[in-house]
């Protein structure tokens, strides 16, 4: 499987200083200097430092990620990389435990199964929005072709 790089000219096997990866990003250095604050690796004991493509695509990758949060009637679809709404606006609900279960739906983009905890004390509200078929266990949707 291919690996897409973010930025067209990001290079993972490649090392970059803060100047480097700010220019292939379009980004300005300090926002580069503030992600290795926030857990970018670099090698810093280099000068200047030194950070490699490959971890700074997996950075802005989980970034992306924990940036875009799914509302209540979307999902986070692996495929697509980001959250969507169900296909048909049907869900499934699988409760876990007394307080929670699984949310399943179908991509309305792409048909991935898509799945999300969801706290039972939203039910109600997920029931008025979207189509919910309470299940236990058994998987019961189907993909729409
Ligand atoms: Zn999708």
């Amino acid at each position: 499987m291919a690996r897409r790089a973010h930025g067209r000219a990001l290079r993972l096997h490649r090392n970059y200083t803060v100047d480097e990866a700010a220019r292939v990003l379009g980004v300005a250095e300090g926002s580069i200097r503030r992600w290795i604050k926030n857990g970018l690796p670099a090698l810093q004991e280099r000068k200047p430092a030194l950070i490699l493509g490959g971890d700074l695509s997996e950075f802005l990758k989980s970034r992306k990620a924990t940036k875009r949060k799914c509302k209540l009637n979307e999902c986070y679809c692996f495929s697509c990389r980001v959250p969507r709404q169900p296909a048909f606006g049907e869900v499934e609900f699988l409760p876990l435990n007394a307080t929670s279960g699984n949310m399943r739906a179908i991509c309305e983009e792409c048909s991935t199964l898509m799945h999300k905890r969801v706290s039972v004390m939203k039910l109600d509200e997920l029931k008025a929005i979207l189509a919910v078929t309470i299940t236990q266990g058994k998987e019961r949707i189907n993909k729409h072709a």
